[in-house]
């Protein structure tokens, strides 16, 4: 209900303010300010992102948000404080020993938070699980900062993590948001679509990436977006905040716009590994599968040009028994 909504928009407000100001003015903070240190993020970066430290103690947000009366079940409702099982009725903060990045919806209030531990250890990152505030599948990291940047630019690029996102920021590419760890969803999409031409697919250069990407694209296609999408990949498995940190913005840049293929190139180059391409018949299988499934889908006569000469050069075929191919799988889809 209306009000109940309104307190856990104001506890988690709160909540960013006070894990912020652990974070830069205390003692307690500083394993957070050293561990930002360590991964190269600037102090104007901490401020834009309202970045903050979750200490290491139990209750200390619990206390806080009490304080300022916030009731309890309220507060666990809102996944700012765990019920124990052990110690039925006793509560604690979610968060603990973690740097916290505060997640914004589309009007720029906070609705949730991902923690990340400051060593190894699991998980790597803790999120706010799905309350009446916060939906993952609903929401994107940046948003509301990237939106006038991805106006202007008509186009949006889509990394995969928090780290990411700030990064690029600091590089001044700000029309970057995330998903968060998860596929893109079709809500995600619409969000994007209202605002941009283009949307730049980024993923981990890792194969949990590669495969994110490839899922991500599937969820495109299939709700029919009228975005066009690309998929750029990053050289040597590395993430885009580790690219940037070693290369810099320009080489980010040229990755983006020229290192990056339209989606359907991006599929057709990703069934590959499905085929066994040293044999006659795993050539045909590609071939026709290529086809079948992802040219009679190609709208632009540009496009589809281009896909049918770089598989007719590549396997040997004339380009017009391709032509055939596809009349053929428009035919019987
Ligand atoms: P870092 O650079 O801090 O190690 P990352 O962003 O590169 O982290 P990835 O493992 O590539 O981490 O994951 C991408 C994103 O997926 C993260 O930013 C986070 O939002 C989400 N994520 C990662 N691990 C988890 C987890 N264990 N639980 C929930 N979400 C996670
Ligand atoms: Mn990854
Ligand atoms: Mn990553
Ligand atoms: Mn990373």
């Amino acid at each position: 209900e209306y009000k109940r909504r309104k307190e856990m928009f104001r506890a988690h407000d709160l909540a960013a303010k006070f894990y912020h100001h652990i974070l830069m003015n205390t003692e307690a903070g500083l394993p957070g300010i050293a561990y930002l240190e360590s991964r190269g993020i600037t102090k104007t970066m901490i401020e834009t992102f309202q970045l903050g430290y979750a200490p290491d103690a139990w209750d200390v947000l619990a206390r806080f948000l009490k304080k300022r009366g916030f009731a309890e079940d309220l507060l666990v409702e809102a996944g700012l404080l765990s019920q124990s099982e052990k110690y039925k009725g006793r509560c604690y903060d979610k968060f603990r020993h973690r740097v916290m990045f505060p997640i914004h919806d589309g009007q720029g209030q906070v609705i949730g938070f991902g923690g990340r531990i400051l060593s190894k250890g699991e998980p790597k990152y803790l999120n706010s699980p799905e309350t009446p505030l916060f939906s993952k599948g609903r929401n994107l990291y940046n948003l509301h900062r990237a939106r006038p940047m991805m106006r202007q630019e008509e186009r949006v690029i889509l990394l995969e993590g928090y780290m990411d996102v700030i990064m690029a920021y600091q590089h001044g590419i700000s029309n970057t948001v995330a998903a968060l760890g998860t596929a893109l969803t079709s809500e995600q999409v619409r969000l994007l679509q209202r605002n941009v031409q283009e949307i730049v697919m980024m993923y981990d250069g890792d194969a949990a990436g590669q495969k994110a990407a490839l899922r991500s694209s599937e969820v495109i296609r299939e709700i029919g977006a009228s975005v066009k999408a690309r998929v750029a990949t990053i050289p040597d498995g590395l993430d885009p905040d580790e690219f940037l940190r070693k290369y810099g913005k320009d080489a980010f840049v040229r990755v983006v716009l020229d290192n990056s293929s339209s989606m359907t190139a991006f599929r057709v180059h990703s069934l590959r590994k499905e085929f066994n391409l040293g044999t006659q018949t795993g050539k045909e299988d590609y071939i026709k599968e290529v086809i079948h499934k992802l040219l009679v889908h190609v709208t632009s006569p540009i496009e589809l040009e281009t896909l049918l000469r770089e598989l007719s050069e590549e396997f040997g075929y004339p380009k017009e028994t391709m032509e055939q191919e596809l009349a053929l799988a428009k035919k019987s889809p």
